[in-house]
């Protein structure tokens, strides 16, 4: 046992006295890991969303210091104003998971435990597959069945306009549009399949990048309709009818084009679109929803539980997929799970960070009354796991994860060689000192 672990702590005496980061890349995204460090020795992690920036966290810093850890809401509550949607819900989420981590270690109880305690002791955890460079839809399914070798139960892969892009007359836009995606854009397309490159994304990337659905004038023809159900009927004909097969990241297309596709894509059963607008885009939703049997899903941007009211309660949607680093942390999961309840939607959880996001999460997964599957992105990782001592290893067998009886999220210490090994070559070093967030400062108040 490390000395993360409390053996006699006095929880009413704890206090914050430092937070610290890691920057980590390849995971396959960038990771950004924290520790909460208090004045009786023992360690919170947590972790910042993928792909975002811990400045989200370390501006918190200095309303934490010398607060006790274990008064999760208390402190969540002062500082939930700074959390937004997307990589900006990052900071306050990430904060939120160690405190639990902290009070957790402190009291000796499992996060579950702290939410009400569990409906069940497996997760089934879902497979995104990506297959790299020009491919067809039998090469995807040959990518999927290996995941279902693996002993997965639930698939997900995605179907995007950037499949028709090097194709002659798929697609449809003002002219000289797709030249400049493809010109600027292209590697940013694919930035699921890994980090994203900061130096990509400025100037006239940016711009391309940040078009949402309803703006970008592209049209699927009834050429490129074709050639994505072709490849939808190539998977089926290799991984069967049986599992259940979402779909993610189209592209940023318009409704009615999303309609077009979806009523082709019927008759293959997908578990869900995800995605297929920006979610905040409530009645496009409802709009896509009613012209179509396949069950629509969004949610891994959306900050606090309350945000996903106006998509449940206009049916927008069929499925929730918060991110537990985005949502606002552990138990605004916990209460997006009664929300499901209250609206009959089903819930899934994103998650495409490291051990320890995928800890907190299987936590929650297990406190909630129904759970699709949690999203487990790393499955090509051979050093995901590593990162987190303590865990029983490997953390997913067959398809299913653990929830462990363990204080806090379950993890005993992070592994430092591991760590530096896969450091950002942007952001160098460990666990450095973040002593210049100590006095950072506003008027907090957010009336007069
Ligand atoms: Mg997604």
């Amino acid at each position: 046992m490390s000395d993360t672990y409390n053996k006699c702590s006095y929880p009413s005496d704890l206090k914050i006295t430092d937070i610290r980061f890691a920057n980590i890349d390849g995971a396959p995204k960038h990771c950004i890991l924290l520790k909460i460090m208090t004045n009786q020795g023992i360690v919170g992690f947590g972790e910042v969303r993928d792909a975002s920036s811990m400045t989200y966290a370390a501006m918190l810093k200095s309303r934490l210091i010398g607060e006790n850890p274990c008064s999760v809401e208390k402190l969540f509550r002062r500082i939930k104003q700074f959390g937004g949607h997307s990589r900006q819900g990052g900071g306050v989420s990430g904060i939120e998971i160690a405190l639990w981590d902290l009070a957790g270690k402190a009291y000796g109880v499992p996060l579950y435990q702290m939410l009400g305690g569990k409906f069940r002791n497996q997760i089934r955890m879902y497979c995104d597959t990506d297959v790299d460079g020009k491919h067809t839809g039998r090469d995807m399914g040959n990518a999927l069945k290996v995941r279902m070798d693996k002993g997965f139960t639930f698939l997900k892969m995605d179907l995007g306009i950037e499949l028709l892009l090097q194709e002659e007359g798929m697609l449809n836009a003002p002219l000289g549009a797709l030249e400049e995606i493809k010109k600027y854009s292209s590697k940013a397309i694919e930035h699921q399949k890994g980090s994203i490159d900061f130096d990509l994304m400025k100037g006239k990337n940016y711009e391309i990048f940040t078009v949402a659905h309803p703006f970008t004038g592209i049209h699927i023809t009834e050429r490129g309709l074709d050639y994505l159900e072709n490849y939808v009927k190539e998977v089926r004909d290799v991984i069967g009818y049986e599992v259940p097969l979402a779909i993610d990241h189209l592209g940023h297309i318009g409704t009615n084009d999303v309609i077009n596709l979806a009523r082709r894509l019927e008759k293959y059963n997908i578990a869900w679109l995800e995605d297929v607008a920006p979610w905040h885009y409530t009645e496009h939703y409802v709009k896509i929803a009613n012209a179509t049997t396949i069950p629509l899903c969004t949610g891994e941007d959306i900050y606090l539980n309350e945000n996903f009211i106006p998509l449940m309660e206009r049916g927008g949607v069929s499925i929730v997929h918060p991110d537990i680093l985005t949502c606002g942390g552990a138990l605004e999961l916990k209460k997006i799970g009664e929300l499901c309840q209250d609206y009959g939607v089903a819930l899934a959880v994103h998650m495409a960070e490291s051990p320890v996001a995928c800890m907190a999460a299987l936590h929650c997964a297990a406190a909630v009354p129904d759970i699709l599957a949690v999203e487990y992105h790393s499955s090509d990782v051979a050093w995901w796991e590593d990162i987190a001592v303590g865990l029983d290893k490997p953390i997913i067998r067959n398809g299913f994860a653990a929830v462990l009886d363990k204080p806090g999220i379950g993890i005993e210490e992070l592994n430092d060689e591991v760590i530096a090994e896969h450091i950002h070559k942007k952001y160098n070093g460990l666990w450095k000192s973040t002593d210049e967030w100590n006095e950072e400062w506003s008027n907090d108040r957010t009336w007069s």
